[in-house]
């Protein structure tokens, strides 16, 4: 408590909430850690977590791994390899991260332990940190990629910690994450461990169809219908490709319909509410479909990375890519014999 008087900020203080602005609940340490593997070219991404992720995350990669001077390096604020100065920004980005804050910003309010080793390395080297300060750093027997491990998250806000809400709810949020990165990335294989309970895993070998199948089981992946990526409609939208489910196979809540932005996994509730559009009333009430669905557009149509948790994506010509995915899901629908032409719309 204060008297009112304006004072500044002790330094832990600060960076405790400026971590909580990277970090809102287990799915973002889920959501960073991936990226990170998929950005050290990992084709193996095994990610584990314990009571919905509160107790304990788990991401373990066969990347390029780190040197020992690189993960001291890594854990500090601001640090990355992934971009110099703001001209690469501009120019730019190919990676999914970029602003070298993840691992700061989890380290400052978890425990976090980093097992890694480059390729070509003779040793690997084991990094620990509690609440944003180095505990430990030695060499480690282990083998070439790495292992990040998050455990006790927001053991030191816990006001945060109070917030997170019941295993299953936080699970369903980090399930959300990782199928999000498998479906977007069939080339690489994804593990993903609940409590010790095997949640799906993809081959890594696979076409868009047989992860459909590895994430969602065979009932979804049966009744599954193909885009046609021909654009009818006029628009910003340079391809647009997926699938989409029969109007009977259908869960209560909207999360299943996945969409990705030049390849990157956001939150296009604009695309999502053109999907369920094209349905035409077709879908019992408060049912969704499950969609994947994948968008290309020129990159100045698009603003995906304005803040590191808000990957809700907007477009510049709103309006005409949700006609286009519209008219899209609605013909492939009729394709296949789903929907009348002509349906009323709902
Ligand atoms: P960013 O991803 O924005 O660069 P992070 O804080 O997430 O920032 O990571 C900092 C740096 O640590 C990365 O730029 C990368 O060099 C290194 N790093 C993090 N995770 C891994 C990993 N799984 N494998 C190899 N290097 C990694
Ligand atoms: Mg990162």
């Amino acid at each position: 408590m204060t008297d009112g008087e304006i004072h500044r900020l002790d330094q832990s203080t600060i960076e405790r909430i400026a971590a909580g602005e990277v970090v809102e609940r287990p799915a973002s340490v889920v959501k960073e850690l991936v990226e990170n593997s998929l950005d050290a070219d990992a084709s193996r991404v095994r990610i584990a977590v314990e009571r919905g992720g509160k107790d304990g995350v788990r991401v373990t990669d066969d990347g390029i791994g780190m040197g020992e001077s690189a993960v001291e390096t890594a854990v500090e604020k601001h640090t990355t390899s992934k971009i110099g100065d703001i001209e690469d920004l501009e120019a730019g980005v190919e990676s999914l991260g970029f602003r070298g804050e993840a691992l700061a910003a989890i380290g400052a309010v978890s425990r976090l332990t980093i097992r890694t080793k480059a390729r070509g390395a003779d040793r690997g080297t084991e990094l620990t940190m509690v609440g944003g300060e180095i505990e430990s750093i030695a060499p480690a027997g282990c083998p070439v990629g790495t292992t990040v491990e998050v455990d006790d998250l927001f053991y030191n806000v816990p006001a945060r910690r109070k917030y997170l809400k019941q295993d299953q709810t936080e699970f369903g949020h980090v399930s959300r994450v990782a199928t999000g990165y498998a479906l977007s990335n069939p080339d690489r294989s994804l593990t993903l461990t609940h409590d010790d309970t095997e949640v799906f895993s993809t081959t890594g070998q696979g076409n868009l169809e047989s992860t459909v199948l590895a994430v969602y089981g065979r009932e979804v992946a049966e009744a599954m219908i193909p885009l046609d990526g021909d654009l009818d409609a006029e628009g910003p939208l340079d391809a647009i490709d997926g699938v989409v489910s029969h109007p009977e196979t259908t869960r209560a809540s909207p999360q299943q319909c996945t969409v990705f932005v030049n390849g990157r996994y956001v939150r296009a509730s604009a695309v999502r509410d053109a999907i369920v559009d094209a349905y035409g009333g077709q879908l019992a009430t408060d049912r969704y479909p499950f969609a994947v669905v994948f968008l290309s557009v020129p990159s100045n149509t698009v603003d995906v990375n304005v803040h590191p948790r808000k990957q809700e994506i907007r477009f510049a010509d709103e309006e005409t890519v949700r006609d286009q995915v519209e008219t899209t899901v609605e013909n492939a629908l009729l394709e296949a014999g789903l929907v009348r032409s002509g349906a009323p719309r709902g």
